[in-house]
């Protein structure tokens, strides 16, 4: 009944009927917040009237009397919505306290101390969530006796200075709201319902509604229920307390509790707590009652269970429990070790783990003991998860030499380009100060399993002089910093890393949702390094192999540069012929590593300025190189040179512009095939992918260049291979004419980090600069290059699959934009029946398993 009592009302309720010992009490239901608002925040008659019906129930099984002289009632009032929410008013305790019934308290409990350190703390919480005096008020008042006493903590106030403190806090009240602090506990009571109420829509918890997608009408519950006190003696305990170890999954009960103490005690570290199996020492008794309760919640919920109990004089009360928090190795133990014990089905242990968080699992991450005392400096852009540390350097060259004398070492680039790949394999970690999520320096980074964080646009990076600036701190060559790409936070300094260890739990869970999941997965590789390591996760194919990378090889790129400062056709085919071997041993190797599965090859995409030097030295040793004037040569980079990003004189257009190249890189991949098949004695069948069509007839005008060359190698090698034609589609115009483009494309894949860059007109590269205000401001939910835009880009995508389908109803259709490895996007994309999505290779279990939980939930 969470959305009637709120996730906290709901189990108390629970707690209750399966028999366990909680302090009774009652729930105004979520619906009387609704009513509450339909009657301009106004508590109805009818709700006043259960609310007096109720408290008399309780105050007849407790035998306590609000206000009652002799026995009086106190009770604590907590919010509970059905979604935990964060930014609602809280808690208050102690409620029922006033001038008189403190004393009784005190008196019964033998213990005025209490009393009245509970009523000063009554009325900053009440003053606090119902009248709304800001808290600093009180705690000055606070400080102060404390300051005035000589007392370093406040357990070292006395009785005295206690109530005179509770004098001065009413006296705040009175100057700040003009009004006596109110006596009566009827009267304190219906201003903390209606404060619970008026909370649900504070701007803080509608901003936390907002970015959670909560639906704001569902509205708030709020538990009154009678207090009890871990506080009144030895006999006397409170603690917390998991039904399995949260950050290893073990089965034991794990804990801690302390005597004659109460809930803020545990948590403000004011004392050391004591592991919970101690408890048996001390009261045998309750610790067996407290197991036997705490076994029976985690059958009854089939979950882990995270559990708040007090102990009053010898009687255990169950305060609260929930699902437990648990960190991802905690919870693949868990879920699937309660599958063998017959707790809960494979099924619902698949749904148990969110897919994002097996990132930990293949990432080294940060020490966590060390990581608590580390300050960060700055934030940017999460672009690839894991941590590092390193010095820094400011260039490829540098890092590669610096990680050859055995240094750990952190590329720092204003933003990187094909040119630092070297420094990228040789770095710990990556940092820039511009670029998106889909950037060059993100894509590549996850692509290698690599920490990275992109974007971080805070950081003054001037690469000339080698200095990262931020604010007064600079950071020069050789410094040390710290990276975490999970949460794009920056270090100064060195922080441990610790390697991840990959539990034989994760693989039983991958079997388990393999044999659920429909949708393919497939990975982004172009080296067979990153194929390898896609297929040890999982891979079943090569999904998007960028060709570009493999020109950017030491070794390559002057016969690249040769290729593209050709003023003939002759010129440039002697340049193609040179890389031809290249190229074709690349794909061999790849064809290999991934034995009988698919593999994509796209041609040439990138603009070819990006394939020029731009570095004074480098243009001058190139000219010396070919021989021509560095005038000339400069001339020749200018008019290569683009100025809007990605957009430019790229993908298919090259092949248009230059068949030559698309010419070359068939037969490589042609002959490649053939060659491993007969060496390796397995099928390969070449999936030919032609990159950035918008015009069918562009997309006819390449496949033709393509088939003719494919079709000669195999007449030359006497072959009857097959291979497939088949385009991306990544611009908006080849979504809305799909039904076309699918009459000459044999697959399509959908380039998402293009498509969303054009849909929105964001360029790619320089968007991140102004999205994170975006979401800051509400304009945006998440980032379009990270998660799928499903309304607008993901509008594109359905039209296009249904256009493609409606020419070819079996048209293979997959996606290999970053979108390819987030849960959320890969949901989308099994709702509009794709065949595979493909991603980076760290992200393979990551889909696998968020494919799984989309089957599943979508029964
Ligand atoms: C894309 O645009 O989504 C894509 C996969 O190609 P690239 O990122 O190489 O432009
Ligand atoms: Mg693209």
């Amino acid at each position: 009944m969470k959305s009637v009592l709120g996730g906290k009302g709901a189990n108390l309720a629970e707690m209750t009927n399966i028999g366990l010992p909680v302090p009774p009490g009652w729930t105004v239901s979520t619906e009387a917040c609704t009513v509450f608002y339909e009657n301009d925040k106004q508590l109805t008659k009818e709700i006043l009237e259960q609310i007096q019906v109720n408290l008399k129930v309780l105050e007849g099984e407790t035998g306590k009397k609000f206000g009652d002289k002799e026995n009086p009632l106190l009770v604590s009032v907590r919010s509970g919505a059905a979604f935990s929410m964060p930014g609602m008013m809280d808690t208050i305790l102690n409620l029922g306290l006033n001038d008189k019934t403190v004393l009784t308290i005190g008196e019964k409990t033998n213990n005025m101390r209490f009393a009245y350190d509970s009523y000063r703390r009554f009325i900053q919480m009440f003053s606090d969530v119902v009248l709304e005096i800001q808290k600093y008020k009180f705690e000055h008042v606070l400080d102060k006796y404390k300051e005035d006493n000589g007392c370093s903590d406040d357990t070292q106030l006395t009785i005295k200075n206690l109530a005179d403190i509770v004098e001065e806090f009413k006296a705040i009240v009175k100057k700040e709201k003009g009004l006596n602090f109110p006596q009566d506990p009827q009267e304190q009571l219906i201003m903390s319902i209606n404060a619970v109420f008026l909370s649900w829509n504070n701007p803080r918890a509608k901003a936390y509604r907002n970015l959670n997608d909560i639906p704001h009408h569902i509205g708030t519950a709020v538990n009154v229920q009678s207090m009890v006190f871990g506080n009144m003696g030895d006999d006397c305990g409170t603690g917390v307390a998991f039904t399995r170890n949260p950050s290893t999954g073990e089965r034991k009960l794990y804990g801690e509790f302390l005597v004659n103490a109460q809930g803020e005690d545990v948590v403000a570290g004011v004392r050391t707590p004591k592991p919970i199996d101690e408890l048996n020492n001390i009261m045998p008794e309750i610790y067996a009652q407290f197991v036997k309760c705490s076994q029976l919640l985690e059958t009854h919920y089939r979950d882990m269970q995270d559990i708040e109990f007090t102990i009053e004089q010898g009687k255990l009360y169950m305060l609260q429990t929930r699902n437990g928090k648990r960190t991802v190795h905690a919870a693949l133990r868990a879920a699937v070790e309660m599958v063998e014990e017959g707790l809960i089905t494979q099924e619902e242990a698949i749904l148990r783990i969110e897919p994002r968080h097996l990132d930990q699992l293949l990432h080294p991450n940060f020490d966590v003991k060390t990581m608590k005392a580390a300050v960060p400096l700055t934030q940017g852009l999460p672009a690839s998860p894991g941590a590092a540390t390193g010095k820094v350097y400011f260039n490829s060259e540098d890092v590669v030499r610096a990680a050859a004398n055995g240094e750990k070492v952190i590329l720092v680039r204003r933003e990187t380009s094909p040119e630092d790949i070297e420094g990228m394999v040789a770095a710990q970690g990556i940092l820039t100060s511009r670029g998106g999520m889909t950037s060059h320096a993100a894509v590549v980074a996850r692509g290698m399993g690599k920490c990275c964080v992109a974007g971080c646009e805070s950081l003054k990076v001037d690469e000339e002089l080698k200095i990262l600036v931020m604010g007064d701190e600079r950071i020069a060559e050789g410094e040390y910093i710290s990276l975490d790409g999970s949460s794009g936070k920056v270090y100064k300094g060195t922080i441990k890393t610790v390697e991840p260890e990959l539990s034989g739990h994760f693989g039983i869970l991958m079997e388990w949702a393999d044999k659920i999941r429909t949708l393919k997965i497939r990975t982004n590789a172009d080296t067979p390094r990153d194929a390898k390591a896609a297929i040890r996760f999982g891979a079943e194919g090569i999904g998007l192999c960028r060709t570009e990378h493999m020109f950017f090889d030491e070794a390559r790129i002057p016969v690249v540069r040769r290729m593209i400062l050709s003023v003939t056709v002759e010129q440039r085919k002697k340049a193609l012929n040179l890389l031809l071997p290249m190229q074709k041993s690349d794909f061999k190797d790849l064809y290999k590593v991934m034995e009988n599965k698919p593999v994509t090859v796209r041609l040439l995409d990138p603009p070819l300025h990006e394939f020029l030097p731009h570095e004074e030295k480098d243009i001058i040793a190139l000219a010396k190189d070919f021989d021509i004037s560095v005038d000339r040569l400069k001339e020749t980079i200018h008019s290569l040179q683009e100025v809007n990003p990605m957009l430019g004189h790229r993908g298919c257009r090259l092949a248009v512009t230059y068949p030559e190249i698309a010419q070359m890189q068939t037969r490589a991949i042609m002959e490649a095939a053939i060659e491993v098949m007969k060496e390796e004695n397995c099928t390969v069948v070449p999936e030919i992918m032609i990159p950035l069509v918008g015009i069918i007839a562009e997309l006819d005008y390449v496949k033709k260049v393509v088939v003719a060359t494919a079709e000669k190698v195999k007449e030359e090698n006497n072959s009857s291979i097959e291979y497939l034609v088949g385009t991306m589609i990544e611009i908006p115009r080849a979504a809305l004419l799909a039904d076309e483009i699918a009459k000459e494309a044999q697959f399509f894949s959908f380039g998402t980090n293009d498509l969303t860059q054009m849909t929105y007109g964001f360029s790619r590269d320089d968007a991140g600069k102004f999205i994170s205000e975006y979401k800051e401001k509400g304009i945006m939910q998440d980032d379009p290059f990270e998660s799928v835009d499903q309304e607008g880009v993901g509008k594109l995508i359905e039209l296009g699959v249904k256009l493609g389908r409606t020419t070819k109803p079996d048209l293979k259709i997959g996606v290999c934009g970053e979108h390819g490895g987030d849960p959320k996007s890969i949901d989308f994309f099994y709702k509009i029946g794709l065949d595979y999505v493909s991603c980076s290779p760290f992200r393979v279990p990551i889909a696998r398993l968020a494919a799984a939980q989309s089957v599943l939930k979508s029964k």
